[in-house]
């Protein structure tokens, strides 16, 4: 019997473990692929500040492709653009914002940390189910290993979006297309220099553009991330708009390959890696009950991806929920009490943290982003206003913006009265 088994060594599952090794408990940490990382998609933007406290100076050790210094918002119709483009060098120095990395890498190193801790990390090896005591509670995990049962006063289920432990435990509704989004993306290959001359960046700094209106209206969005040597580019979009339309998921990314804004960018670039991934976008109002007893849930698992438009982030809230919950099973485990109420501290640490503070002030921007108005007519709306504005219309005099907007909004089918409301919520939304 070990104090605590943690499933999945992703973020959420690293940090749970690394928390839980550190305080001197005993913590097996299993793994279903043959190293950490293994199974996650390439490339993303990682925000670490989550760790100032947990690993001093993590920024001279971290697997880091580029340091994030440019931040664009970018809405696109067929043929326009319109971005708003963030550009600071303060994230260029220590201790950074955000970073892109390979998950293969930085995934890695986070169990690393674990590891170095004390926790037991097992690879190749898939929890297959719970272990239960007569009295309905969680004692262990069954593996796919011969003998496999492990034993434990505290399970944690970090094996994120899809978690069938959690399932298992009844806190996890089977999948709900309404709450999860499939998140595509390529890898695209394109010498250092190049990338650096293309997004006007230096040797180590990188780029981020979170798009709109390049999903064919279907909720969602697109991303672009530069690495070192290559370009990560998807899109996110709703399960459920993606089966209605009928659409392959590389075909929107063929668009966006093809827009006249992104293509030059790209421009001899080869493909690398492709892959898909589910994404919890239900946000604060579809999460499930974290815990039972003896059982903890984190990460994706617990639907704790922010999707709220101008953001995607996860690693961090995985990050952030996996040192909360490793700490709480601490306590619990300390107190001889890992029954639910044993472990509610995990909540209440959540509570007053970022995890779910951010969640529950923005639990109503997954239903704005992904409206139909905002995926619609709105990035065409925009971009029309936008090229107006800028389109020099001599002899005729200038018209003024409220015109323009008016304009605009006739021709995308829009009632000015739905455009105020909007606005007004946007704000309301993301206050
Ligand atoms: C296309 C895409 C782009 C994204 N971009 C970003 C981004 O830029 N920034 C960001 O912060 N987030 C991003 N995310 C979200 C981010 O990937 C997740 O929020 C994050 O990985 C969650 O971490 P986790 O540890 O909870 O789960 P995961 O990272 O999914 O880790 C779960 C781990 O559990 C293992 N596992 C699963 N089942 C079992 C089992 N039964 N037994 C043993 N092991 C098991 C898996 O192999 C895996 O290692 C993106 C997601 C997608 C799909």
């Amino acid at each position: 019997m070990v104090d605590a088994v943690v499933v999945g060594a992703g973020p959420a599952g690293s940090a749970a473990a690394l928390a839980l090794a550190r305080a001197g408990r005993s913590v097996i940490l299993l793994e279903r692929g043959p190293f950490p990382g293994s199974k996650n998609l390439y490339g993303g933007v990682v925000y670490a500040r989550v760790l100032d406290g947990v690993i001093p100076r993590w920024w001279e050790e971290v697997p880091v492709q580029r340091w994030v210094v440019r931040r664009s918002t970018m809405v696109l119709t067929e043929t326009q653009s319109l971005s708003v483009d963030m550009r600071t060098s303060s994230w260029g120095d220590a201790p950074y914002n955000g970073m892109t990395v390979y998950r293969a890498d930085f995934d890695q190193w986070l169990a690393g940390h674990a590891v170095a801790a004390g926790a037991n990390l097992v690879t190749s090896t898939v929890a297959t189910g719970l272990i239960w005591d007569g009295s309905g509670r969680v004692v262990g995990v069954k593996t796919d290993r011969p003998d496999g049962n492990i034993r434990a006063q505290v399970v944690i289920a970090c094996d994120g979006v899809n978690s069938f432990l959690a399932k298992e435990a009844g806190l996890l509704p089977q999948a709900d297309a309404a709450h999860h989004t499939l998140g595509v993306k390529e890898v695209l290959s394109l010498p250092a220099e190049t990338i650096d001359e293309r997004f006007g960046l230096g040797p180590d700094e990188g780029l981020d553009i979170e798009m709109v209106g390049v999903t064919r209206g279907i909720p969602g969005g697109g991303f672009l991330y530069t690495n070192r040597d290559t370009v990560s580019l998807g899109v996110v979009v709703s399960l459920k708009g993606l089966a209605d339309a009928k659409v392959r998921p590389e075909e929107l990314i063929a668009d966006l390959k093809a827009h006249p804004t992104i293509a030059p960018w790209l421009r001899g670039a080869t493909l690398k890696e492709y892959g898909a991934h589910l994404i919890p976008e239900g946000g604060y109002d579809t999460m499930p009950p974290l815990t039972a007893d003896g059982l903890m849930v984190a990460g994706d698992a617990a639907g704790m991806t922010l999707a709220a438009g101008i953001w995607l982030e996860g690693v961090n809230f995985a990050i952030g929920a996996g040192l909360a919950a490793g700490k709480a099973a601490t306590d619990a485990i300390a107190a001889g009490d890992t029954t639910t109420a044993g472990l509610a501290g995990y909540r209440r640490a959540l509570e007053s943290n970022f995890v779910l503070k951010d969640h529950q002030r923005l639990r109503r921007a997954p239903g704005l982003v992904l409206s139909q108005r905002m995926q619609g007519p709105y990035p065409k709306l925009m971009c029309d206003v936008a090229e107006r504005m800028f389109t020099v219309t001599n002899p005729e005099p200038k018209p003024g913006l409220v015109l323009l907007l008016r304009r605009a909004a006739k021709e995308q089918g829009v009632r000015w009265r739905d455009l105020v409301r909007d606005g007004i919520e946007t704000i309301r939304v993301f206050r």
